[in-house]
């Protein structure tokens, strides 16, 4: 079988490396010269625009999936004209926006923060009023790692929010204190069938995530399982989304979800029975969906700006050691280390050695 991916970042060569024991092989469609993915899967270099290009990805795979959510809705239907194409369309135009996306998760019982949407000056300070300060004002699209948001707690801030406007339409959210953030990886089926990883605390530093641990907290498991089964159904999704909520007092409130495989659940490569790239894979095939139980006590650590010396890293007990192969740059993800043990003792002190190692390398 051979899968295409519209994107070839990290997650496209992650994918590829779970399709190889699976007889899978991988072409990627990314305009960049030289993306990470092209060490491992074949590279068609062009614009996600092209239709030569889409029309010759389509020839070759059997099956078409993409890396990221904002992949051009056009290019997904030129492509899905002759061949299958996974994670659907509806579930692109839904997550793609995160006024149509909350919305969803309202119309679905999914709780949220409070939101409002503004498409003009006078709009986003009618909507701040209504949702109060502090709040946080994010496009409606094409925001990531934190980019293309600004908390306001003080009207005299609102111009930095204008300028978000300028650019898209945006949603006014209520600013949510958090105890933490926590994010479940999951994956459907096209027979319907889902599968769920642990929960996860997820740690962001300006927006980026930089580490996360799986949590034994059947309660919210649960909680988190229904909210995903939900969402999973109605936009007919096949493959991995992850899923993202804020953890209150009052319960999970949903931030977002990607229609992806998803940085919270890296870990799962050596921590799980079956990885999340492997189920992504297995799901977009048609396969039945592998195992998702721990293989021991994980955790997982993102290297961002440049990689620490590997040495260092496999010198903790347990540790796994990925690099991206990207160039260093500030603020750029560029590999990630999973350390998985026998007991919580030895994770938590991997985990600290590795965190140390990571903001050593920070850029
Ligand atoms: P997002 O791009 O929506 O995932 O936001 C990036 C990060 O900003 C989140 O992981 C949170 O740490 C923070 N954040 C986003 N929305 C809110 C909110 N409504 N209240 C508090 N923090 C937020």
């Amino acid at each position: 079988m051979i899968v295409g991916i519209l994107g070839g970042g990290q997650l496209a060569r992650m994918l590829a490396l779970a399709g190889v024991p699976l007889g899978i092989e991988t072409v990627v469609v990314d305009p960049s010269p030289s993306p990470c993915a092209a060490l491992v899967a074949r590279h068609v270099a062009a614009p996600y625009d092209d239709a030569e290009a889409l029309d010759r990805l389509s020839g070759l795979c059997d099956v078409v999936t993409c890396d990221f959510e904002n992949v051009p809705a056009a290019a997904l239907e030129r492509v899905a004209r002759t061949t299958r194409v996974y994670p659907g369309a509806r579930s692109l135009a839904v997550l793609q926006d995160r006024l149509t996306e909350k919305t969803c998760f309202s119309e679905l019982g999914i709780p949220t923060p409070r939101f409002h949407p503004a498409t003009s000056p006078g709009e986003l300070r009618d909507a701040i009023e209504s949702i109060g300060m502090p709040c946080v004002v994010k496009s409606r699209r094409f925001g990531y790692d934190g980019k293309g948001q600004a908390v306001i707690d003080r009207l005299e801030d609102v111009d930095r929010a204008d300028e978000l406007l300028a650019a898209s339409s945006v949603i006014v959210e209520s600013f949510i204190p958090f105890e933490h953030e926590v994010a479940l990886v999951a994956a459907r089926s096209t027979s319907g069938e889902h599968v769920y990883y642990p929960l996860v605390e997820s740690h962001h530093v300006d927006g980026i995530l930089r580490w996360v641990v799986p949590i034994d907290a059947p309660e919210l498991q649960q909680q988190a399982e229904q909210y995903a089964g939900r969402l999973l159904d109605e936009l007919g999704h096949v493959g991995a989304l992850g899923f993202e909520f804020f953890r209150t007092s009052d319960g999970l409130l949903a931030n977002e979800a990607a229609p992806r495989v998803h940085n919270t659940g890296h870990w799962t490569i050596e921590g799980a029975a079956t990885s999340q790239f492997e189920n992504h894979l297995r799901a977009i095939a048609g396969l039945p969906l592998g195992n998702t139980a721990t293989t021991g006590f994980a955790g997982n650590v993102n290297f961002i700006g440049s990689v620490p010396d590997p040495a260092d890293v496999l010198a903790v007990e347990g540790a796994h050691h990925h690099d991206y192969g990207k160039e260093p740059r500030p603020g750029r993800k560029v590999g990630h280390a999973t350390v998985v043990t026998k007991d919580v003792e030895s994770r938590d002190a991997g985990l600290v050695r590795l965190r140390e190692l990571a903001e050593a390398a920070l850029r």
